[in-house]
């Protein structure tokens, strides 16, 4: 009942290294979002996959030692990103399976579920970076930090990591929620959209609330952030408050309905991954809303973004 990134007490180190991997070391081959993922009991169907060690896709993949790059440590135990080339076969053999993002969303340990998530996030920017944006030559791997570097121009790329916010309006002893068009996902779900060109992250808070449901806010408070690596995002969580009119006027291209809830009213998120998620639950039951959710499972928020607005 944490956000994905809530790991400790597992420690996860980013810090960039050059370094190969040994044998037991974590190797997460990503294809098209998806990593193959290796089930080590093969007897019990429908059993959990887990991130495979080097020694486990050695007979998969000869090669993937030499290709592997280095992601980060978790508790000091390496993890390496290996991509699939376009050419490649990989045989699904039972105990080995690509598994998606909706898979990671359940993934157990959570720890685990979150370094799968980030190397996704690592995989998407490498294979958008391939060549250099300015001069397109083919890029290639700095040797001093996580960042591709053209040979010809010099040109750096970083990783993609684009900041939203997400905003969680009061209006005295009520929330304001919204459903989404459009979406699979059907819940309740925070306002909340990207920063754009000049803002401040309270600038975007009140553009968003008012473009979304036509409203003005105050005293926005800063709450948690988030990285929400299943779309490249860095989510910043606030508070704020109705400022006068509480009469919403709906984008309707992008909301099917939103309203004002008590506490009473707002549902019971079962799964609590996201940082929008941890404000529902916070408003409605304190600061110790984790003692008085007690022990609900199931299927939770989804935080939607604009992904399809931006690309
Ligand atoms: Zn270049």
């Amino acid at each position: 009942m944490k956000m994905i990134q809530d790991i400790a007490p597992h420690k996860y180190d980013n810090a960039f290294s050059g370094r190969k991997p040994e044998l037991d070391d974590y190797v997460l081959l990503i294809h098209n979002n998806s990593a193959l993922l290796i089930n080590r009991d093969a007897k019990i169907q429908d059993g959990s996959f887990e991130i495979p060690m080097f020694s486990e896709l050695a007979a998969t993949v000869p090669d993937a030692r030499e290709r592997a790059v280095y992601l980060f440590s978790i508790d000091e135990k390496p993890y390496f990103l290996l991509e699939k080339k376009e050419e490649e076969e990989i045989v699904e053999t039972g105990c080995l399976e690509w598994k998606g993002t909706q898979y990671f969303r359940m993934m157990e340990p959570m720890f685990q579920a979150f370094a799968a998530i980030t190397a996704t996030q690592v995989w998407r920017w490498r294979q958008s970076r391939k060549f250099c944006g300015h001069c397109g030559a083919r890029t290639t791997d700095s040797k001093t930090e996580r960042a591709l570097v053209c040979p010809v121009c010099g040109q750096i790329e970083y990783p993609k990591i684009s900041p939203a916010v997400i905003v969680a309006v009061t209006n005295g002893d009520k929330l304001l929620m919204s459903k989404y068009r459009g979406r699979a996902y059907r819940g309740y779900a925070l306002i909340a959209g990207f920063v754009e060109i000049g803002e401040t992250f309270e600038e975007t808070v009140h553009r968003e609330v008012m473009e979304e449901v036509g409203l003005k806010v105050k005293n926005v408070r800063y709450f948690k952030s988030q990285p929400w690596a299943f779309t490249d995002t860095e989510m910043i969580g606030f508070y704020a408050e109705l400022d006068g009119d509480d009469a919403i006027r709906l984008q309707e291209d992008e909301l099917a309905e939103a309203g004002w809830y008590t506490r009473e009213e707002i549902p019971d998120d079962e799964v609590l991954i996201s940082v929008g998620s941890e404000m529902k639950m916070h408003f409605k039951y304190g600061d110790d809303w984790m003692e008085k959710l007690g022990t609900v499972k199931g299927t939770g928020e989804t935080l939607e973004l604009r992904q399809s607005a931006r690309a």
